[in-house]
């Protein structure tokens, strides 16, 4: 996916491609800082990962919007031939629940999209690392020694 750090100089958001899926996994796959060119000044700045952040990806929402405005209409002509000839009230309702498909579609890939955004924009990699540092673990214990390396 696409995460970005937002350029101090132009204030653009310049984007980079990665795997990972939070800012965990980015700081493992790659370092906890990255250097991004900014286009717009020209410029090579570093961004630490807590600073690079996630947006809904508009394909994703394009293609939703698609699915949802012409799939809709689309399914309802397929179907609605066979939903005139037929008597059967149990092929009408079977045959109408498909129209529930292309909404489906569109709630399911905003809903995939929200929660690729939040779980990489709400997880800061120092907030985490620094929160378990803080509480003082007891003495000779294993998190007292990683507490001690760390600090
Ligand atoms: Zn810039």
């Amino acid at each position: 996916m696409k995460v970005y750090g937002r350029c101090e100089n132009c204030l653009e958001d310049i984007s980079y491609s990665t795997s990972a899926r939070t800012r965990v996994e980015f700081a493992m796959a790659h370092n906890e800082s990255v250097g991004l060119f900014c286009k717009g000044c020209n410029k090579n700045s570093a961004f630490h990962v807590d600073q690079l952040f996630t947006k809904p990806s508009k394909i994703a929402q394009l293609c939703a919007a698609f699915i949802f405005f012409f799939g809709t209409p689309l399914f309802y002509i397929l179907i609605n031939q066979i939903l005139t000839e037929s008597r059967s009230n149990y092929v009408i309702y079977v045959i109408g629940g498909f129209l529930i498909v292309p909404v489906l579609a569109f709630t399911i890939i905003n809903k995939q999209d929200q929660t690729r955004v939040s779980d990489f924009n709400r997880r800061k990699l120092k907030g985490r690392i620094h929160n378990i540092l803080k509480q003082k673990p007891k003495p000779f214990s294993l998190g007292f020694i990683i507490y001690r390396i760390f600090d």
